[in-house]
């Protein structure tokens, strides 16, 4: 299924990545978002930096619909990571009952078969994430009150968003890039569900719109079939993306 996820991330996004990628490098490297720390020096969250937490849900959690290994493992890291942003915004894999990711959806098909939609390779998942249900809930242990915005994504019957950023047609936008440039953010730091599918999309699509972007690795679990967590690593860091470890972080 990885393989198919993957497929689809490059063949749709693969031609506007590669476009923008050198634009993107070059204007976040002129605004000093992808700011190196020096050795030894550990990164301060600041005013303009934001913690983004994608889908610690239920169902991606182990005993979920569609579980990630060790997902229930990055909670009290994640915890105490947002206690040191001042800024923190969380997503919310949030379907309609019969959305169109969903095999169910489809009569003949089977979870992680693909489809062909108008907006391109639609993986077909098992029911998860459907609005209102436990599955769909911030995992009970999450604890951060000061978060500042949930931003659900999905939510149209027709369409599925792994990212924060932009749906699955690659320009639908969830209004979140709008939202951290009027907040004035600069540079995202990116935890959670999982590091090569929303965790990776999202990040690839906040150097789209220009923001800095630091994968916090340990505080991620990666699916990682047939290789998809390299080649996750592979497309972020090509855009920019900076991959780091929580204890590079001075929280
Ligand atoms: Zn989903």
């Amino acid at each position: 299924m990885v393989t198919d996820r993957r497929e689809f991330l490059k063949s749709t996004m693969a031609g506007a990545l590669a476009a923008t990628a050198a634009a993107g490098v070059t204007r976040a490297h002129a605004q000093g978002a992808q700011q190196a720390s020096p050795k030894g020096t550990k990164i301060k969250p600041g005013p303009r930096d934001v913690l983004l937490v994608v889908d610690v849900q239920n169902d991606f959690i182990p005993g979920g619909a569609l579980a990630v290994k060790e997902g229930d493992a990055i909670v009290p890291l994640v915890n105490q990571l947002a206690a040191g942003f001042e800024h923190v915004i969380l997503t919310q894999d949030w379907h309609t009952p019969g959305h169109i990711s969903f095999a169910s959806s489809h009569p003949g098909k089977k979870p992680f078969e693909t489809t062909q939609l108008a907006y391109g390779t639609q993986v077909l998942w098992p029911d998860h994430c459907v609005q209102g249900t436990p599955g769909a809930d911030l995992h009970k242990d999450l604890k951060i009150p000061h978060g500042e915005l949930i931003i659900r994504k999905g939510y149209r019957k027709q369409m599925d968003s792994y990212s924060a950023f932009f749906e699955a047609d690659g320009k639908t936008t969830t209004g979140l890039s709008g939202y951290v440039k009027d907040r004035g953010f600069r540079q995202v730091y990116l935890v959670g569900l999982a590091t090569d599918f929303c965790v990776c999309w999202s990040a690839l699509d906040a150097r789209k719109v220009g923001l800095g972007a630091s994968v916090i690795e340990d505080a991620c679990r990666g699916i990682d079939t047939n290789g998809s967590l390299g080649k996750a690593w592979e497309q972020m860091t090509k855009v920019g993306v900076k991959r780091i470890r929580s204890t590079d972080i001075a929280v």
